[in-house]
């Protein structure tokens, strides 16, 4: 149930705001944010039944609430981003994603079994309302494929769920009334218009009433517009990412950009390619230049080997706990700064503290060093500071499951990964 907020406020604000009606009538409007932002809220979402999948997001949405601060805690870490394309036709300057151009789309009339398959599979896997965590498009523009709102029908048919629609192209005004005419059953906060000039702020406002676009949003992303952008993806190169301009070690002068426009915490799958991505937001960096890191990538053939395929992913991929044989360090956004008692751990956004000098002190260095395994790092533990054990092993898990240490095991640098399989797949989802 979503609570009202006019009736949180203090009486005598609302007295004064009774005095003005245009004031209380743009505090309704604005409310109406806030509602979706609980309706969406990651928390209200059952996790998903893989007890697997259920706890690598837990970390990787501790990760992201570390690393991202205020952002991290708004997103709402849908498990599953399909494309229904593969590129995009647009090519908006500031595309966070750097999308490649259009290649091809799935064709409604040959795939649509396929389609509904792998969604069924995907409720098979997670739990049905867990699949219904999804967006339809991830770093691709729905237009470009023509039954769009036919695969939303399908998804919502199968799963109950209304999928988002965020749209770069709201000049085609059939298609924008299409999409209003799919959300009129809401009220929901799509869809969601990326106004790209103000010919095409015009034409939409001349195309629809005020109370027609009551529930969308218009975000205006002309060049001269000052809504700032996160600096990823196309335009990563202007700044040099948005960690190498910062010193986190002094907080009172960091001003702290949004760092990611990411959402989703789980697959990435691209329908046309038939890639699958392991992926979850983080701070945009050079090493991670779409405000994502990928933690594993793999290919299908069809809808028959797609559950396989995904099992095999969570089986190497999420293991419950620190897998002995892989490098123990820190996350790659963290500064470890040793101090007497312990160490620190500063992100982009909040500091960490860890205190006790016995637990934490020497384990704090070898894990900075970021040089030897789990395994090893025990070993050295026990044998050359008569550590316990059962200390080591229960303070790395608690590390571990907070979300404080480096997962992507397979990332090579320079948008390449370990062979895996026949294929290979880039930073960006497309194969090489
Ligand atoms: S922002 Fe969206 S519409 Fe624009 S180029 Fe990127 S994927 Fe395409």
């Amino acid at each position: 149930m979503i609570k009202n907020r006019e009736e949180q406020l203090d009486a005598g604000i609302l007295e004064v705001v009774d005095r003005y009606p245009l004031l209380k009538l743009w505090g309704k409007y604005m409310q109406r944010a806030s509602s979706y932002s609980h309706l969406f809220k990651w928390d209200n979402f059952p996790e998903p039944q893989n007890k697997k999948f259920a706890a690598w997001r837990k970390r990787r949405i501790a990760a992201a609430q570390s690393e991202l601060g205020y952002l991290g805690y708004m997103i709402s870490y849908p498990i599953l981003a399909f494309e229904l394309s593969d590129g995009c036709s647009v090519g908006c300057w500031f595309c966070s994603f750097a999308t490649k151009k259009l290649k091809g789309i799935l064709d409604y009339n040959t795939s649509r079994d396929y389609f509904r398959r792998i969604v069924q599979h995907c409720i098979d896997l997670f739990g049905k309302e867990q699949a219904g965590m999804a967006l339809p498009y991830y770093r691709t523009e729905p237009h470009d494929n023509p039954n769009y709102i036919d695969f939303l029908k399908d998804f919502e048919e199968l799963t109950g769920a209304v999928l988002c629609t965020s749209t770069a192209v709201g000049d085609d005004i059939s298609w924008v009334r299409q999409l209003l005419d799919y959300y009129k059953r809401g009220p929901y906060p799509w869809p969601r218009l990326s106004v790209l000039s103000v010919d095409m702020m015009n034409k939409i406002h001349d195309a629809f009433s005020p109370g027609e676009l009551l529930h969308a949003e218009l975000l205006m992303q002309m060049r001269e517009n000052p809504r700032p952008k996160v600096a990823g993806g196309r335009i990563l190169k202007e700044i040099d990412g948005l960690r190498g301009k910062q010193d986190i070690t002094d907080k009172r002068k960091l001003r702290v950009p949004q760092g990611t426009i990411a959402c989703t915490s789980g697959f990435h799958i691209n329908l046309v390619n038939r890639s699958i991505q392991l992926f979850s937001p983080c701070y945009t960096s050079k090493k991670w230049p779409y405000g994502y890191r990928v933690f594993d990538v793999s290919r299908y053939n069809d809808e028959n080997d797609f559950p396989q395929v995904i099992q095999a992913m969570m089986e190497r991929s999420m293991p419950l706990s620190p897998p002995l044989d892989k490098p123990l360090r820190f996350r790659d956004d963290i500064v470890y700064r040793p101090t007497e008692d312990g160490f620190d751990l500063l992100t982009p956004n909040q500091i960490h503290y860890f205190k006790g000098k016995e637990k934490y002190g020497p384990l704090g260095e070898l894990i900075a060093a970021g040089d030897r395994t789990y395994a090893q790092v025990y070993e050295q533990l026990v044998k050359e500071h008569g550590i316990n054990p059962i200390i080591i092993k229960t303070v790395v898990q608690r590390l571990f499951d907070g979300g404080f240490l480096d997962e992507v095991y397979y990332y090579k640098g320079d948008d390449k990964y370990e062979h895996r399989g026949t294929e290979q797949v880039s930073a960006n989802g497309c194969y090489e």
